[in-house]
């Protein structure tokens, strides 16, 4: 029986998602996103963070006067979860940073209480608290600061609604932070000084935290309206107010990392559900880490080959080979993946040896728990060929390749004595269209680095975006890839030593120092 054949009612999760960073939200946030059917969620989530909801749910956006979205009415909104929920479906109404904090939390779980609606409150972490870890500023501090006051800086709407008590604020022992603070700085900070607090306190403002372009601007409290026009700053930004300000450092460990401001475009797949190792987001992951702000746009797409007949005939009598040849992650995946869907498991491959093009497919391999008997030195097909081509001759071999690449290896094997089979495990295109807002960034100048890694890759690119690809530097992770650039007009700026995403992420870090 699933879920949805009870008469119970569904549950609305309403969940923190974290200020911006992707990693900021709790596991028992991701847990719930797991199982949602909807996802309701803020404007400022990161959208990395809707990938851990099912491919199926849906996905609402309230959008904002600042955003492209459709600005949806809060009772749409309730109307939209009680109906869901009615229907027994799980809903999350994701939020960004806290839900309890300046985020009308109390107002929807009060529609859903007398409605008779189950829900759950998994907290966040709220962007004050968030910037106070990036931006490395002591909320607390033993000399400075005793308190933490959350300060909302959105003025009423009618001169009727309460002003606060900014009495009781400049006399507050420790750090005032301002939540929606900018357009009202100069009536907050003024309100502020004439209560006595003095001109010189020492104030951060944090655009953007946690974000790939998180940006802290020091100032004073007596100048900090002039800075934040000056400067144009806009939205989202959480300002500090207090002596523990002053304990800041120049830079924070967070912009201090090697990559802080490189904007990288990734060009690799996407992931396919049946590939574990996320090629394209496990090179994000490391881009990311190191600080870039990464922008995916998959130059290739892979899926399953037009015909799994070869595949399921080779499989059925693996016996036969002596060598099985993987020269991509995604041939591991696909074929040993085919192996379980058409009722096999790794015994099927009995004493076949294995072969691996480099590190990837190896490490790709044990995820499968296999060891590869063989990687070359040098990862690429040439070194595989070579490495094999001493006891090519009478041997059997089994390469398990993509609908398009290299012949190399099936050639130099055959012209060693060895007999070859080719199977194609799944189809590698172009993808047809690139994200106009990705060309638009390109075209700009404001991305730094296109990362090329592989011929297909760096052929597919040429046609999606021709010439403003020499807006870019152009990070190639092999010789064959830069030569294949070359003869389409590109010079790469670097090229990765050791032909592995590892390398080439190195490559663009050594680059940049
Ligand atoms: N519930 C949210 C706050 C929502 S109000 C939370 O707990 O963080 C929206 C305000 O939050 C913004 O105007 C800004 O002041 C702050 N904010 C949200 N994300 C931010 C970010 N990444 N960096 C700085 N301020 C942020």
């Amino acid at each position: 029986m699933s879920k949805h054949d009870t008469n119970q009612p569904g549950i609305v999760y309403i969940v923190g998602a974290g200020p911006g960073d992707a990693g900021l939200i709790t596991l028992r946030g991701v847990e719930c996103l797991g199982r949602a059917d909807l996802v309701i969620y803020d404007c400022l989530v990161n959208p990395a963070i809707l990938e851990h909801a099912p491919p199926s749910a849906e996905r609402l956006c309230l959008g904002s006067p600042d955003t492209l979205g459709r600005l949806v009415p809060q009772q749409e909104v309730n109307a939209r979860m009680i109906h869901q929920a009615r229907q027994a479906k799980t809903i999350v109404r994701l939020k960004g940073g806290d839900c309890s904090v300046f985020s009308r939390n109390a107002e929807e779980t009060e529609v859903l209480r007398a409605a008779g609606i189950p829900f759950e409150v998994v907290p966040g972490v709220t962007a004050a608290v968030a910037a106070a870890g990036y931006a490395e500023i002591p909320i607390t501090h033993s000399a400075h600061s005793s308190a933490v006051a959350l300060v909302t800086g959105h003025l009423p709407r009618d001169s009727s609604a309460a002003e606060l008590d900014y009495g009781a604020l400049a006399d507050f022992p420790g750090t005032l932070v301002f939540y929606m603070g900018l357009d009202s700085a100069r009536h907050w900070s003024r309100s502020l000084l004439s209560r006595g607090k003095p001109l010189d306190t020492p104030v951060a403002i944090v655009r953007r935290a946690t974000w790939a372009d998180q940006s802290t601007v020091n100032c004073t409290l007596g100048s900090v309206a002039a800075v934040v026009d000056e400067k144009e700053l806009k939205p989202p930004a959480v300002i500090f107010v207090g002596e523990a300000v002053s304990m800041v450092p120049e830079i924070s460990w967070f912009s201090a990392r090697p990559l802080f401001g490189v904007r990288v475009m990734v060009t690799r797949p996407r992931h396919q559900a049946e590939s574990p190792r996320h090629q394209a987001e496990s090179l994000c992951r490391r881009l990311g880490e190191l600080g870039a702000d990464v922008l995916l746009q998959p130059a290739i797409q892979i899926s399953e080959p037009p015909d799994w007949k070869p595949v399921d005939e080779a499989l059925s009598q693996l016996d036969r080979y002596d060598w099985l040849v993987f020269s991509s992650a995604n041939g591991v995946c696909f074929l040993l993946d085919r192996l379980r869907d058409i009722g096999g498991d790794l015994r099927s491959l009995g004493k076949i040896r294995v072969a691996a093009i480099g590190p990837g497919t190896a490490e790709q391999l044990a995820e499968y728990h296999l060891r590869a008997d063989l990687v070359p030195v040098e990862y690429r097909a040439e070194s595989l060929a070579a490495a094999l081509a001493g006891e090519a001759v009478g041997r059997r071999f089994l390469l398990a390749r993509a609908s398009r690449g290299r012949e190399v290896l099936a050639e130099e094997l055959t012209a060693a004595g060895g007999k070859v089979d080719q199977i194609v495990v799944y189809s590698s295109s172009d993808v047809e269209r690139a994200d106009p807002r990705i060309s638009a960034e390109l075209t700009d100048g404001r991305i730094d680095w296109i990362t090329v890694t592989s011929s297909a890759i760096a052929r597919s690119l040429n046609r999606l975006f021709g010439d403003a690809m020499h807006e870019a530097k152009l990070a190639s992770i092999s010789p064959v890839t830069s030569e294949v650039l070359h003869r389409l007009g590109f010079e790469p700026a670097v090229e990765a030593s050791c032909y592995t995403t590892g390398g080439l992420v190195e490559a663009i870090v050594d680059f940049s120092r």
